[in-house]
């Protein structure tokens, strides 16, 4: 037993280094950029961020501040048509809540977009770069495949003042979108496709968020990125999966480039989540397609969909640094992000009383116009935050599903002749019930047995207690209940098909009075109920609450089996 603890406590202790923390420490023993840790987190603002976002956040802004280094945040806007400052003011304000600040200003790609242009010119100049002529399906035909090698461009013995010269009328504006693009000159049979002369600039006539219509020609990705990364004098640029064949290019960008310390690039595997849709581009058509409220709705998987949802900062980073960083893709399973909410809110959040599907109760041995206040803890689990007071009466509400006429075996809750507790106040007993034409319940009526207030000393057991909520004090409330975005069967493919048209369901339900004064943003546990967080469109006539998640744990239980 005692060995048992000991490791126990061993484990905690143990500090575990991934793989990337393993490359720096390597770095910085062999004194490669003189112990200097500089990471950045690069998003392009064309959308809002989502929750794979948030691994990358954590774990730039993570490593910067483990390392006693720096983290720029980067707008990579290096694709005017799709970009806007919607997205930029969006970015930033999900970082911060995050709770990560960044290095000095926040930087842009397109003011580097002078650097890059003489740097192109650079590459023109030691014959590295050249412009081609080729359309960009010709491009396309003439790059080969994985089995064939590609064919030299007829444009790419071009000289060096004539390409410098066609490049400098790219920039004026000369030519039409996809008239000529700019060429990076290495082999057209190189194993690795993408060095098979990728193009490093291409013509787009449009209006940028930032340049407004100064450039004519915009950088791609793989030529800009490791500049951007030069320039800012990052150490380790730290990217996604999808780029490791792309590492090649990376080098080779900055092979002439004027430093002694290059940045390196470093991947690691996407967060994937089961039920959540996980590209901008996908959920800005979820948002176009008027499925959902917006980028915040709170079913999205976006930063600001999961803080209305009723996320916290510490439960997302909390879920970040549990799913580690890998080398090797892998899904992982949306109960542990809902574990890790729980698990913050458990014992920070207040349990008040919300019936959420009401039914009326009336209690015929209670005197009529009478009330009594009674006293619950408002988090059983946390002594700490205190009880308060709660209105009972003759009229209360029970939730619908808390009472069945003819109970299956095992129904410990209310049914006619059973006996219960309510939650701080009496035991009822089921008389009779009212119907309504249709056969629905319109009122349970009850009697209580005063002997068994709560805390009065009474030893008899009932096995049933239900939450409920005093009907002349009680605060009307719409519930919003959400399922995931996507429906069961989906295969994460055809998101548009496989949304999930039940996955909100609004309920018209009853809080206790002291939820009267409740402001967006407020965390509760509804008791029986799940996790809740009041949201935006609240107001004090009003009053509107989210489902964050259930009580059901089905992570812990997984975790147990
Ligand atoms: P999306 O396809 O969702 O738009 P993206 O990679 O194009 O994603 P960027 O704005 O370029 O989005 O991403 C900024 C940073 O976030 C990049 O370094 C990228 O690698 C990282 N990132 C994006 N998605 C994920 C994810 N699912 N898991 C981890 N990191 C991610
Ligand atoms: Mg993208």
């Amino acid at each position: 037993m005692a060995e048992h603890i000991e490791n126990a406590v061993a484990s905690e202790e143990v500090v575990s280094v991934n793989f990337i923390e393993a490359e720096i420490n390597k770095d910085n023993e062999e004194g490669v950029y003189g112990g200097r840790v500089h990471t950045r987190f690069p998003p392009e603002p064309n959308g809002y961020l989502h929750i794979g976002h948030a691994k990358s956040i954590c774990l730039n802004f993570g490593l910067g501040k483990e390392y006693n280094g720096s983290t720029n945040l980067r707008f990579d806007d290096t694709n005017p048509e799709k970009e806007d400052v919607e997205y930029v003011n969006s970015i930033m304000e999900d970082v911060k809540w995050l709770g990560f600040d960044w290095t000095g200003e926040v930087r842009y790609a397109s003011d580097y977009f002078g650097q890059m242009y003489e740097y192109a010119q650079k590459l023109i100049s030691l014959g590295k770069a050249y412009v081609d002529d080729q359309t960009a399906e010709e491009i396309r035909q003439t790059r080969g495949d994985f089995n064939t090698p590609g064919t030299n461009s007829p444009y790419r013995e071009r000289s060096i003042e004539e390409n410098l010269a066609l490049f400098e009328d790219m920039k004026q504006g000369k030519f039409k979108d996809g008239e000529k693009v700019l060429r990076a000159k290495i082999d057209m049979a190189d194993p690795n496709i993408v060095m098979r002369d990728p193009v490093l600039y291409r013509i787009v006539n449009a209006e940028h968020h930032r340049t407004g219509a100064e450039w004519n020609i915009y950088p791609m990705y793989d030529f800009a990125h490791p500049i951007e990364d030069a320039i800012e004098r990052i150490t380790h640029s730290v990217c996604t999966l999808e780029f490791e064949v792309h590492r090649p290019l990376y080098d080779w960008v900055l092979v002439d480039w004027d430093d002694t310390e290059i940045p390196r690039q470093i991947e690691f595997a996407r967060l994937n989540v089961t039920k959540m849709v996980m590209s901008k581009r996908k959920l800005r058509a979820l948002v176009e397609a008027g499925l959902v409220s917006g980028w915040d709705d709170p079913r999205m998987p976006t930063i600001s969909g999961l803080r209305r949802r009723g996320y916290t900062p510490s439960a997302i980073r909390d879920f970040c640094n549990r799913i580690g960083v890998a080398k090797a893709d892998s899904t992982v399973d949306i109960a542990l992000l809902e574990f890790c909410i729980r698990e913050d809110l458990k014992l920070k959040a207040p349990r008040p009383m919300v019936v959420v599907d009401p039914v009326k109760v009336i209690i015929d041995n209670y005197p009529e116009g009478q009330t009594e206040i009674v006293t619950v803890e408002n988090n059983p689990e946390n002594e700490e935050l205190g009880s308060r007071e709660v209105t009972f009466g003759r009229e209360i509400y029970i939730e619908r599903s808390d009472f069945m006429e003819e109970p299956v075996k095992k129904f410990f809750r209310l049914a006619p002749g059973k006996e219960v507790r309510l939650k701080g106040a009496y035991f009822i007993t089921c008389q009779s019930v009212i119907k309504d034409e249709n056969g629905n319940i319109t009122e349970i009526h009850c009697t209580y047995d005063p002997e068994t207030k709560s805390g009065s000393g009474c030893t008899r057991k009932v096995k049933g207690t239900l939450h409920w909520v005093e009907a002349s004090t009680a605060v009307d409330m719409e519930v919003r209940l959400y399922d995931y975005l996507l429906c069961e069967e989906s295969d994460n493919k055809d998101f548009i098909a496989d949304f999930n048209t039940e996955s909100l369901q609004i309920m018209h339900s009853k809080g206790e009075a002291s939820l009267a004064t409740t402001v967006a943003g407020d965390h509760f546990q509804f008791l029986r109920q799940g996790y809740f967080v009041t949201d935006k469109d609240s107001e004090p006539e009003h009053i509107v609450v989210n489902r964050i998640v259930g009580l059901r744990d089905s992570w812990a239980k997984q975790q147990n089996k």
